[in-house]
């Protein structure tokens, strides 16, 4: 005979008091479970200040349910994994019906339908509220579509949520995307002052936790010295407030800039509070669109950064949902090479990379154009095998979930589902990142040098990549664009990049 108590399981990343698991808690009979697994950490190579935000972050949540007195098992540093620890509990307590938030991550979601089967319990997974999006939804959206493409279903976002657009279901401001006004470098001097971000010292439990972290991950990669993060949710709120009142009105117009020193930029830093479910990405644009009425903001900066919570991130949620396991495997290219291993040090000649995973190292951070066009773009340009390229977005940045990391990485960054969502490869040459910071000022390469000693290697990655699949790009229309500049090189010019590359690619470690 089980038990009648009900076991309603929080994940890490699941730290909301109005979540949808906790409101069907009955005090009196059920009990909320928590686990800190060691090998989840250690599942991904994982930076040490994504173990500690993971690990404080749900050990002020288990104080806060404790102080509303919540009875819970809070079960700290285990080596088993989350669904092991999860089975055990279940077994000792002979319980039979268990209730969660469907997680983010397909793997576990799997996991633990598996489990509850193979136990015979009842298992009540309820949809994840914090998106605007179910997957029904989603998947209504995508039927009968020869492409799936951000921006349409960005528009009935717009539309279905009521969000900047007026009676008629018309844009606000006339468009629907300002994108075109928010892609300009730094001025020629710097960002000048820029305003920080508001940064949060470790109190008791983060600093037990850091401490922890160090003794348990000594070899993980990344520091801990820096670790300023969010950890609850009245730090998430301030986080969002400041972000609101100071740093909104630059977010926009310098959204894909790059300096060095300058890690944050006019970005949010909410990422990783939106995804352990701290904030809400419906209070969050609430808060901007006030913002926006009370500041008189530019309508660009606020579509923009709304793009990116109601579109990108709700977009990419469904595409992963939509496929996997698939995408996990995706190759389209058929890259082969292994993860240059300056990528776990920063130890690199090449300033833009350099600083880009300095800082990655340093903070668990780098804004979405350090990703996409720095580290993404080189590895994409340099041939590295696409599920490599994964663990290390997955490991590295405290934002990382699989549900958001690995569309944005194997889909957007290394094209490796061939398209499925974006219409051409994202590549660039030195040029791009010439244009877009100062990296290339303090380096030892010539972003405008395509072969030979001084060459960037990711001009001459760029134009190899380029002759390399030149065809199959000029037999679409959406990429033939891309290899007409091809023409003004000469075939011996072209002879020596090809030549350069191959020189690079079979060496990238020294690079
Ligand atoms: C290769 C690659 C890997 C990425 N991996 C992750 C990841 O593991 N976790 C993660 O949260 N984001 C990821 N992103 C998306 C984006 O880079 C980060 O969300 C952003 O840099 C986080 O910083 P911020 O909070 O300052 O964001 P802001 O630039 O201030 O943007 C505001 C918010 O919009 C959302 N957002 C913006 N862009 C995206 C996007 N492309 N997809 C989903 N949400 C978006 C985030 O919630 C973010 O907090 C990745 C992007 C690339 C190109
Ligand atoms: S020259 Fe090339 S490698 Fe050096 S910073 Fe510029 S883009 Fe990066």
């Amino acid at each position: 005979m089980k038990s009648p108590k009900r076991l309603v399981l929080v994940l890490g990343d699941q730290l909301d008091l109005n979540g949808a698991a906790l409101k069907k808690l009955n005090f009196e009979t059920d009990e909320v479970f928590m686990v800190e697994s060691i090998d989840e950490a250690q599942y991904v190579w994982s930076h040490q200040a994504k173990i500690a935000l993971f690990f404080s972050a749900m050990r002020h949540f288990a104080r806060s349910l404790r102080a509303l007195k919540y009875p819970i098992t809070y079960i700290e540093n285990t080596p088993l994994s989350i669904v092991d620890a999860l089975k055990e509990k279940l077994q000792q307590d002979n319980i039979g019906r268990l209730i969660c938030i469907e997680p983010g991550e397909w793997r576990l979601k799997q996991q633990i339908e598996k489990l509850a089967s193979e136990l015979s319990i009842s298992l009540e997974m309820c949809e994840d509220d914090h998106f605007f999006c179910t997957h029904q939804e989603f998947i209504d959206w995508t039927a009968g579509k020869k492409e799936l493409r951000l921006e349409y279903f960005y528009r009935l976002m717009r539309k279905r949520h009521n969000i900047l657009v007026d009676a008629e279901g018309n844009p606000e401001g006339g468009q629907w995307n300002f994108d075109q006004d928010n892609r300009k470098p730094y001025p020629k001097k710097g960002p000048g002052m820029v305003d920080e971000p508001v940064l949060f010292e470790p109190d008791e439990i983060t600093q037990e936790v850091i401490a922890f972290v160090k003794r348990t991950y000594p070899k993980h990669p990344g520091s801990l010295e820096a670790f300023r993060w969010p950890v609850n949710r009245e730090q998430a709120l301030e986080a969002l407030n400041y972000f609101v009142e100071y740093r909104l009105r630059n977010f926009g117009v310098y959204q894909d800039a790059m300096w060095t020193d300058t890690p944050y930029g006019w970005h949010s830093i909410l990422s990783s509070s939106l995804n352990l479910k701290l904030l809400n990405p419906r209070e969050v644009i609430a808060a901007v669109l006030t913002a926006w009425k009370k500041y008189a903001l530019d309508l660009s900066t606020v579509e923009g950064f709304i793009r990116q919570i109601l579109g990108w991130r709700e977009f990419v949620r469904g595409m992963y949902y939509l496929d996997m396991p698939g995408m996990a495997q995706d190759n389209y290219y058929g890259h082969e090479r292994a993860l240059p291993k300056w990528y776990w040090d920063g130890k690199t000649k090449m300033a833009c990379m350099k600083d880009a995973i300095g800082q990655t190292l340093e903070y668990g951070y780098a804004h979405h154009i350090q990703r996409l066009m720095v580290t993404g773009n080189f590895a994409l340009l340099a041939e590295i095998l696409p599920s490599a390229v994964c663990d290390w977005y997955l490991a590295i940045y405290v934002d990382a979930i699989e549900w958001v990391e690995l569309p944005n990485t194997a889909g957007m960054a290394l094209f490796a589902n061939g398209g499925r969502f974006t219409s051409k490869p994202y590549i660039a040459s030195g040029a791009y990142i010439k244009r877009m910071s100062n990296y290339c000022g303090s380096c030892q390469y010539k972003p405008d040098v395509r072969y030979g000693e001084n060459a960037c290697p990711i001009t001459t990655l760029y134009w190899n990549f380029l002759i390399k699949h030149r065809t199959q790009f000029e037999s679409s229309p959406r990429t033939r664009l891309m290899t007409a500049n091809l023409k003004r090189i000469s075939d011996e010019d072209q002879g020596h990049i090809v030549a350069h590359a191959d020189q690079i690619l079979t060496h990238l470690d020294d690079l």
